[in-house]
């Protein structure tokens, strides 16, 4: 964990682009919202196979040009081109946009083709022969190990791969039990990869959706968590309550134990990660 530590913090906050004009003001005052946190860039997702091209392209833009903190476009690989992943890079780079989440992606549902670029290292190499070093490049990792990898010490060198490819940092697969964190990050080190490995911190508001998102990702929602958060039913008071409770303590054991920053999936909502950030005190004092 030695070598995290010699990161300056970083925290940044993820969006999803909404499909809908509603969706997209949401968006925007959570972002507003969000300053406060005074991230150092806000990043937002991209549906596999092209899906949401343009509506991601609109959300960088606008919080870009109105906030003045960095916007990074999440790019995937799967179901593309090298032609297709050429021109929104070139895209990106005529918009002023520095920095970018290189990731695979999962096969859209419906398509049988995997794409010119099978893997995330293949994406950051090709970044990085198309642009050089223009782009500051995260890629993912996974604690818990990806669910598709055969074992962890497979998974492990895929992400050394993808780090010697040219990525300058990693955000990983949120996770609610921090040895996994610890753990990972020492094996990177054994490894002797050196770049911040920023966790990637899920706020719980809602468990249904949780565990089904936890489902397909292959999170882990620890069982007394998973026990509490059923038996609190349809009261959301309560499970917001006690989720703030549970990932303030996470997001305070990693940041003591050396986690060089904290990405938080805020869903297009800013409440739960201020509510973190606010105990956590990493929200700038007010002007009053
Ligand atoms: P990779 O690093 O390519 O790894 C995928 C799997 O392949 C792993 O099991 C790995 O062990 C294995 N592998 C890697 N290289 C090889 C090789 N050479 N030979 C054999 N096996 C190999 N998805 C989206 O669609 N849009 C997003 O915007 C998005 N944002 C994300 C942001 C973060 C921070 C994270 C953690 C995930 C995100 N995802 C997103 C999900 C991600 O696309 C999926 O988890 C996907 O299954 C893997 O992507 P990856 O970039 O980690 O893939």
């Amino acid at each position: 964990m030695d070598s995290q530590r010699r990161h300056p913090k970083v925290f940044s906050c993820e969006f999803f682009p909404p499909n809908t004009d509603e969706g997209m003001l949401k968006l925007f005052a959570a972002r507003e919202a969000l300053m406060q946190m005074q991230p150092a860039f806000f990043s937002v997702t991209y549906g596999a196979g092209g899906s949401t091209r343009e509506r991601t392209l609109q959300a960088i833009q606008t919080i870009q040009a109105h906030s003045g903190v960095d916007a990074a476009p999440h790019l995937t690989c799967v179901a593309s081109t090298r032609a297709g992943t050429r021109e929104i890079l070139a895209g990106y780079r005529a918009q002023g946009i520095h920095r970018i989440v290189a990731l695979r992606g999962d096969l859209p549902s419906g398509t049988r083709e995997f794409g010119e670029l099978r893997y995330a290292n293949e994406l950051v190499a090709f970044i990085r022969a198309e642009t050089g070093d223009h782009f500051h490049i995260e890629v993912a990792a996974y604690p818990e190990c990806h669910p598709q990898a055969p074992n962890t010490e497979r998974d492990l060198l895929h992400f050394k791969h993808k780090v010697e490819a040219g990525a300058n940092g990693a955000i990983t697969q949120y996770f609610y039990n921090s040895d996994a964190y610890f753990r990972f990050a020492d094996d990177c080190a054994r490894l002797g990869i050196d770049l911040p490995i920023v966790p990637g911190i899920m706020p719980i508001t809602n468990f249904t959706q949780l565990a089904r998102f936890s489902d397909s990702c292959g999170a882990e929602i620890p069982r007394w968590i998973r026990k509490r958060l059923e038996g609190f039913g349809d009261d959301r008071d309560a499970i917001r309550a006690f989720g703030l409770d549970v990932v303030t303590d996470l997001c305070r054991r990693l940041l003591e134990g050396g986690a060089p920053g904290l990405h938080f999936y805020t869903m297009n909502q800013a409440g739960p990660t201020l509510a973190i950030c606010e105990r956590l005190g990493l929200t700038a004092p007010s002007n009053e």
